[in-house]
């Protein structure tokens, strides 16, 4: 597994000790949704570089990779995919065997609207080796695991 945690000095509360507790998160404010650590003590976000060494992807792996775009799609469409189109869709080796999936999908056109803000559907799903899924910006901490929350799942 890659790591999700650090201890780091944190120019926000303690710039002088390594004391802080970091956590691998995304800045969701940014476009892109770029990679940060965020201190648990005080919410100060720095970058963070994610590890990209080629790995062997699982059978697992890949029928997930294969499916979730799909079946999120259909989940978040309400019934109308011609009015949806895929605005995002990467998926990235951590380097240590899981893979991320990153998902967004919104209505057609909503670029520059309230729409894009706030109608978007925006999923980072960690797929393990033996095809465990993970939904990583879950609204509520206790529903991000298993194919129905990496689907459904509220997100943040
Ligand atoms: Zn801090």
């Amino acid at each position: 597994m890659r790591s999700t945690h650090k201890r780091a000095a944190c120019p926000g509360c303690c710039p002088d000790i390594k004391a802080a507790y970091f956590e691998a998160s995304w800045n969701f404010s940014e476009e892109g949704h770029p990679p940060t650590w965020r201190c648990n003590n005080c919410n100060y976000e720095m970058p963070r570089r994610e590890m990209r060494r080629l790995t062997h992807r699982t059978r697992s792996q890949e029928k997930a990779l294969e499916r979730l775009p799909d079946a999120i799609f259909r989940a978040h469409a309400y019934g109308d995919s011609s009015k949806y189109e895929v605005k995002k869709h990467e998926v990235e080796d951590s380097g240590h065997g899981t893979i991320f999936l990153t998902f967004e999908m919104g209505r057609i056109g909503d670029e520059g609207t309230l729409a894009e803000a706030f109608a978007r559907d925006h999923r980072h799903i960690a797929i393990g080796r033996r095809g465990g899924l993970e939904l990583l910006n879950a609204k509520r901490k206790g529903e991000s695991k298993g194919w129905f929350n990496a689907v459904h799942g509220l997100v943040n």
